[in-house]
């Protein structure tokens, strides 16, 4: 389970202070999947960031399974996974050494198995000796989600993963996430603008005000 409660985060840039999250409460069971909507600078990246305990909240809690996120300068929590509109994989690294690299980022010892097996599972096994730019945006995106799956994260975040993406590579991506969720009982919170998306989920929480609601108690 994670659970964020009280969330808040501001920003100052010079005399302008901005507060994107006033007090921001969520839970989100293991298994779940959240989609997390709002317009432009509603403050969906930054709480994305907090959840993963890449940024330290100006006040509230998160945790994981009642323990605290650990929020250390550069790096998420372990336990989380974070995916970017833009993938963020290793240019110059094959498609299986860029899992290969997240392994051992974690300090998990290198397991060929886990690897084809994540990349089986987001349908690119025969894909592992390709270089990123061989690859379809789509297909780059799923690699993104398969090197967030190998680590075994309990919580992955994507922050608007399939921006990028059209219409059937969204869904592919948003089926992996929810099949990732179901099958590894992983907490998944996707932020996106896109309605097909937001409804494969199981619910849909909208940044409004700071605060975080819940979309069928919205008119
Ligand atoms: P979203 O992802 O929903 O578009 P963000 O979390 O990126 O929203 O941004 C929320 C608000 O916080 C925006 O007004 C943005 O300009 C501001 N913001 C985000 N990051 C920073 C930062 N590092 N410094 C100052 N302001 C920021
Ligand atoms: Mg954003």
């Amino acid at each position: 389970m994670l659970s964020c409660q009280s969330v808040a985060v501001s920003y100052a840039a010079g005399r302008i202070v901005s507060m994107p999250l006033v007090k921001v409460d969520l839970d989100v069971a293991a298994g779940e999947t959240v989609a997390l909507m709002g317009p432009s600078g509603s403050g969906k990246s930054t709480m994305l960031r907090v959840l993963s305990g890449l940024q330290k909240p100006d006040r509230g809690s998160v945790r994981i399974n009642d323990t605290p996120i650990r929020t250390s300068r550069g790096t998420t929590d372990p336990r989380v996974a974070l995916v970017h509109q833009d993938h963020r994989l290793v240019d110059f690294l094959s498609v299986r050494d860029n899992l290969r690299l997240a392994l051992e980022v974690r300090g998990v010892a290198f397991q060929p198995d886990r690897i084809e097996e994540a990349l089986a599972s987001v349908g690119l096994a025969d894909k592992m000796k390709r270089m990123p730019q061989a690859l379809s945006g789509g297909e780059k995106q799923r690699v993104a989600l398969a090197r967030a799956l190998v680590v075994g994260a309990s919580v992955v975040l994507a922050d608007e993963p399939t921006g990028a993406l059209d219409r059937a590579n969204s869904e592919s991506v948003a089926a992996l996430l929810r099949g990732l969720a179901t099958r590894d009982d992983v907490c998944v919170v996707v932020a996106t603008h896109d309605h097909n998306v937001a409804q494969m989920m199981d619910r849909t929480i909208v940044l409004q005000d700071g605060c975080a609601i819940a979309a069928e108690t919205l008119v």
